[in-house]
């Protein structure tokens, strides 16, 4: 894989927290699936690339996003570990504006090419699919800002509509809090052995679970009003993710080909 020259340590995934990135140094990212524009710049003395992931001519709706351009483009880049941002709705009932680490997911996609293996065949390891050291720096960047969170599992669909009040009553089973984001791209990154971690900010309540009509705008204002938390939170992540990596991420692909 042809490597750039940024040797940028870490990625950010999603662009929620950077209201400013367009005045970071934009770096085109030529990869297999298409070109990504990157916005590098250095926090806490780390160089990082901050991909957001709706940015386009116009808001790339979640099933259109080129996840694998995405993930393919961190690892030109010579990152090894991602942080991402995903906006969810709770099935649990937590407080709008409240977050939730991930420590696991169920895909419910339907439509998205989910692998870089067409050709050969990778039955990648996803026993462990959200990395248990950046998660637990997301964690201590949480209680550092003394806000209050939880762990959970994500339940990822294709949107782009939201979901029906079945499927929330058949999700809430097996799943916390519900997006559309997430999925392929946690497992793109285990395919290329990167760390990847989640941090999701409760934007509603699913479907049924209040009485209210679910609208996109109230999504887009709990994330505006959380920037600033968002971005406090990904800096002290950022500040205490380690260079060596003690995880067994970059073992995922072990004994997964035949
Ligand atoms: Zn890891």
């Amino acid at each position: 894989m042809e490597k750039a020259a940024e040797n940028v340590e870490i990625a950010v995934l999603g662009g929620v927290g950077f209201n400013s990135y367009m005045e970071f140094e934009s770096q085109p990212v030529h990869t297999p699936y298409g070109e990504v524009t990157a916005y590098l710049t250095l926090l806490k003395g780390k160089r990082i690339a901050l991909i957001p992931r709706h940015a386009g001519k116009n808001h790339i709706p979640p099933h259109k996003i080129n996840y694998r351009a995405n993930i393919w483009a961190v690892h030109a880049l010579g990152a090894r570990s991602v942080i991402s941002t995903n906006s969810v709705g709770s099935m649990r009932g937590h407080s709008v504006g409240s977050f939730v680490v991930l420590d696991d997911f169920i895909d419910f996609t339907r439509n998205r090419p989910s692998t870089f293996y067409d050709d050969t065949t990778v039955h990648v390891d996803v026993s462990e699919p959200y990395c248990p050291e950046i998660s637990e720096a997301l964690r201590n960047a949480l209680g550092k800002q003394g806000i209050s969170y939880t762990t959970g599992i994500y339940a990822c669909t294709e949107g782009p509509r939201f979901e029906t009040r079945a499927e929330i009553r058949m999700m809430s089973q097996f799943a916390d809090v519900v997006g559309m984001t997430g999925v392929p791209e946690v497992i793109l990154a285990k395919e290329l052995s990167l760390c990847y971690a989640s941090l999701a900010i409760v934007t509603n309540q699913a479907c049924g679970m209040t009485s209210q009509k679910l609208t996109a705008d109230e999504v887009t204002e709990v994330v505006g009003k959380a920037q600033d938390a968002i971005f406090e939170i990904i800096v002290d992540t950022i500040e205490n993710i380690q260079e060596t990596r003690n995880c067994r991420c970059r073992f995922a692909k072990e004994g997964a080909c035949l």
